[in-house]
């Protein structure tokens, strides 16, 4: 068993942590929320003072944070405190040079580092059935992975640094066109008089299937737990889809690649964040689909 530093102790990091506890490990913790703190120590998580404070002796340094501006600074602050060939790892979402310029870091004061994003959002979070996409060399994989097989259900190593984020800012520029794309068709078929439970029952086993229909429907009834059954509760906000996307359009930018339609739905949750709605669920677009 680890000592565990676990910094960022939100929606995600703090069941992330709990579930560490929970297979044994001791996990030292710091959030800057009061609300993440008290959350995080009754859930057994040895809360400290300080990031500085929560690394001290641990094995393994656990990030999950909102941006990589964030991870830049708490690791700057916690490296000189480092235990020597301490593994980081970085499971927030944050931009594929974000995350190559912190491994550069991290490598260079003598530490190990993965890139280790995950999909599976709060729900996954909590049932330990995250999927993990990790960047960074084979046998600090092989160390990362009972850790991984704790939070998760999947992991699966992509490549070197930063292709963790790589293949995460992918699949959510696909997730971002498919939400979009099913709410403009539901709303057609709405329109040509179709029953959105026939619309589903045929979709949903034919080619125009995705999880943005099956799981994620963004209309009330066929999925009796989609968020459109709950005021669109999230789920996966509009507000991080907004900034998985932001951080799509600047990677296809950096590489010239061209994607119509992941600028599209680029610019359109954007817009929907910009509406107001960003802490609706992602499915929420299809309102918006409704008003234009
Ligand atoms: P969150 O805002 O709930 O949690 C982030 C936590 O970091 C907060 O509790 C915040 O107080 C804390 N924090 C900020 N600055 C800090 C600092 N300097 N030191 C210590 N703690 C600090 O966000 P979340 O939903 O848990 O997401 C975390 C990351 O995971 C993000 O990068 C997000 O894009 C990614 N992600 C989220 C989901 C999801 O469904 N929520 C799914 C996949 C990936």
């Amino acid at each position: 068993m680890s000592t565990i530093a676990f910094i960022g102790l939100g929606n995600m990091g703090g069941p992330m942590a709990a579930n560490l506890v929970k297979a044994g490990h001791i996990v030292r913790g710091f959030d800057v929320m009061e609300e993440a703190k008290t959350k995080a120590r009754q859930n057994g998580i040895d809360v400290q003072e300080s990031a500085t404070a929560a690394v001290e002796g641990a094995q393994v340094i656990y990030t999950m944070l909102p941006n990589g501006k964030l991870v830049d600074a708490v690791l700057t602050e916690v490296l000189p405190s480092a235990s020597a060939g301490a593994l980081f790892i970085d499971s927030s979402t944050i931009a594929v040079a974000d995350a190559r310029a912190a491994a550069e870091k991290v490598q260079a004061a003598g530490h190990r580092f993965l890139d280790a994003p995950v999909s599976g959002g709060i729900v996954g979070a909590e049932a330990g059935t995250l999927a993990f996409m990790v960047g960074g060399d084979e046998e600090v994989f092989g160390e990362a992975r009972p850790l991984f097989d704790v939070m998760g259900r999947s992991a699966t190593l992509c490549g070197d640094i930063g292709s963790g984020q790589a293949v995460k800012i992918c699949n959510n520029m696909i997730l971002g066109v498919h939400q979009i794309a099913v709410a403009e068709a539901m709303v057609l078929g709405e329109r040509l008089g179709l029953d959105p439970q026939a619309f589903f029952d045929v979709v949903s086993n034919s080619t125009g299937a995705s999880w943005a229909l099956t799981t994620n429907c963004p209309v009330p009834g066929p999925v009796p737990n989609s968020p459109a059954n709950n005021d669109f509760k999230p789920g996966f906000a509009n507000a991080l889809m907004n900034k998985d996307l932001g951080l799509a359009k600047a990677a296809l930018e950096e590489t010239g690649t061209s994607a119509v339609l992941g600028q599209a739905a680029a610019a359109f949750y954007q817009e929907t964040v910009d509406a107001g709605f960003g802490d609706k669920d992602c499915s929420y677009v299809i309102e918006l689909v409704r008003d234009r």
